[in-house]
């Protein structure tokens, strides 16, 4: 069966290309009125990690979509870091996630919308640049920002879904 491709597929960047697939994960957490984020770790150009936010579904503070899928990166790859990994995550990472992202070894993080609230790259405090910290992470910022400020906008729209 032939897979038809738009031609906005066929040129996008690899970033691009994972992002689109963090969004499609990013849809499920509207089932539970989830905020809609996702994530997909990315190792040696496998997808070892897809999650989504998963806090009211769970009833649990911490079931971001990043925390969930680090546990699963490092499961796939036997070991409690996942160096050389991209995470990939719709949405500009808390306090919480970019200290795992951190704490997980991860070379690079690529996020889509910034978050003015929580936001822990630059928006309301950077982790990421912190010269105390003994981690160095990669942080590429904006890619299918649009599309991603679309999909929250489209759960406010919708219903009480907390931002
Ligand atoms: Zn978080």
């Amino acid at each position: 069966m032939a897979i038809e491709r738009t031609r906005e597929e066929v040129a996008a960047t690899p970033d691009e290309r994972y992002m689109r697939e963090a969004l499609k994960e990013a849809e499920q957490s509207l089932r539970s009125k989830d905020r809609p984020v996702g994530v997909i770790i990315v190792h040696q150009d496998h997808v070892i990690a897809r999650a989504h936010h998963q806090v009211k579904l769970l009833r649990d503070p911490t079931a971001h979509a990043a925390i969930i899928a680090i546990t699963q990166a490092a499961n796939a790859l036997q070991s409690d870091q996942i160096p050389e990994a991209t995470v990939y995550i719709t949405q500009e990472p808390c306090a919480m996630c970019v200290g795992a992202i951190l704490l997980s070894g991860a070379t690079r993080l690529v996020f889509g919308a910034t978050d003015s609230k929580r936001g822990a790259c630059g928006s309301v405090i950077d982790l990421t640049r912190n010269e105390q910290l003994n981690r160095r992470l990669v942080v590429v910022r904006d890619v299918l920002a649009g599309d991603c400020h679309a999909l929250l906008r489209k759960a406010t729209a919708g219903v009480h879904t907390e931002i």
